[in-house]
């Protein structure tokens, strides 16, 4: 197996991955914030992480994998003090859906999925260790980390802080500083809004300080992978580093890896230009789970990736031609022994796919891997040329392949139920019907029922009743 190297935002450089304790990766991921659907960019890194996590379980390590959900900010705080509801009450429905969504797009959940409410205490007691160690400040009830104090802030945006003047927008916080750099680690209450009564006062945590305390506190204070969005990197993740190294003396994480941007149709994605996806608006319009997990998977994570209608067109038809090449090697009639040189082909296949994963996680390569395959084998069984011997070894490298892409395991139908779409035949065109029914009498002349099955499943699950006659063609009808 190939060795497995990751690039390092902290370092710059593309490093040999080797976890602090043998077999065994401790992660932190910056979960959503739960105060509206999150939307396709956001998934891009959540897909990118489980892709990530799904690689090294893959190779053999026990994941302990940390996602936390920021239910505590200021907009949440004002928006759930507009709705007079508390701060659980108001989030619940944007973290369920957000749990949903995951489940819809195949994401593991992680070893730990937390939520910033349940660990203020955590947070205060780092605090208190901040303030021991002098590295805090306090003005109107908040209290502020003071960055003169931590000479290497900024290594890891490689950012220039010196020139960041007062006015700039470098966080949310809208109270007396004594830098513009500094940020707050608790902040005052407001009138009207939600607050804790704390040793340190009372208050509600600065965004900041969730991530650190959290993630120290189930994962020890040095992390092996930090993983996060690239926006995330200066300020949020600079200001991690900055309050648990200040804190323990010690490196907050070895490995940090950020997802690039997404952009839609070559423009920023934002609700003004109409460009603005969750995933259930793209359900809305029909597209699969399966292809929209594919389309955000099939980019390497350090590409922009440039999100079209046409490419969720190309991941669903490629989601399609692997789930053929499946049915086939369920259903086909080979001739029995195998063929020379298949079994070694299956193999370049299975290496080809790990070295391009190995390779920071190259999702383009190890794609092209497995699609060069399946045209090779698809060939070869076209001409007579696949046995009933090679089959066990390409179902193999097939469900290896599945282990991190989690495609070709058809289950979109009942995704979309369980979400509530896909009920209502209207979800369906007529001619998106056809298509499907041409798809299945093709797969019918060619003996491979199992995959005519599979679309006459995909058919009735979304409504629509076919009836064979007797001359071969078919009809159908909406339930
Ligand atoms: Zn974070």
């Amino acid at each position: 197996m190939t060795e497995i190297r990751f690039h390092n935002t902290l370092t710059g450089q593309t490093e040999p991955f080797v976890p602090q304790r043998s077999g065994e990766v401790g992660m932190y991921t910056c979960g959503p914030t739960v105060y509206d659907f999150a939307h396709i960019g956001n998934y891009r890194t959540f897909v990118f992480q489980d892709i990530l996590r799904r690689f090294l379980r893959l190779r053999g390590f026990r994941l302990n994998h940390v996602m936390n959900l920021t239910d505590v900010d200021d907009r949440i705080i004002a928006k759930a003090a507009a709705a007079s509801v508390s701060i659980r009450d108001y989030t619940q429905k944007f973290v369920q859906a957000f749990f949903d969504d995951c489940k819809t797009l195949s994401i593991e959940a992680p070893e730990h999925w937390i939520r910033a409410t349940d660990h203020i205490d955590d947070m205060v007691v780092l605090i208190q260790k901040l303030q021991e160690k002098t590295y805090t400040y306090g003005g109107e009830g908040s209290i502020y980390y003071r960055i003169a104090k931590f000479p290497e802030y900024g290594k890891l945006s490689k950012i220039d802080v010196t020139g960041i003047q007062a006015g700039a927008r470098v966080d949310n916080d809208r109270y007396e500083k004594e830098s513009a750099r500094d940020f707050a680690l608790w902040k005052a209450p407001k009138p009207g809004e939600h607050f804790w009564e704390t040793p340190i006062g009372p208050g509600r945590p600065g965004w900041h300080i969730e991530c650190s305390a959290m993630a120290m506190k189930y994962l020890g204070d040095t992390l092996d992978i930090h993983t996060g969005g690239i926006d995330l990197a200066f300020p949020h993740h600079e200001n991690e580093i900055a309050q648990s190294e200040a804190a323990t003396g010690k490196p907050f994480a070895r490995y940090w890896m950020h997802a690039e941007h997404l952009l839609v149709e070559g423009e920023k994605m934002s609700k003004s230009l109409g460009n603005f996806f969750t995933l259930r608006d793209l359900f809305g319009k029909g597209y699969k789970p399966s292809a929209l997990r594919f389309a955000l998977a099939g980019v390497p994570y350090r590409r922009q990736l440039n999100f079209t209608f046409e490419g969720l067109q190309q991941a669903a038809s490629a989601i399609d031609r692997l789930r053929n090449f499946a049915d086939r090697l369920k259903t086909g009639k080979f001739p029995q022994g195998s063929v020379p040189g298949m079994s070694e082909r299956i193999k370049k296949a299975a290496d080809d796919f790990d070295a391009g994963l190995s390779d920071d996680l190259n999702t383009a390569m190890a794609l092209a891997a497995t699609y060069d395959f399946v045209r090779e084998a698809n060939i070869a069984m076209d001409k007579g040329e696949f046995r009933q011997g090679d089959v066990a070894a390409a179902q193999e490298f097939l469900a290896t392949f599945d282990k991190v892409f989690a495609v070709v395991a058809d289950n979109d139908a009942e995704k979309l139920q369980a979400l509530g779409y896909g009920n209502s035949s209207g979800a369906i065109t007529d001619a998106e019907i056809e298509k499907l029914i041409a798809e299945r009498q093709d797969a019918r002349k060619r003996r491979e029922f199992a995959t005519s099955d599979r679309v006459r499943k995909e058919l009735a699950d979304r409504g629509i009743i076919l009836e064979d006659s007797k001359d071969g063609t078919v009809r159908w009808k909406r339930k």
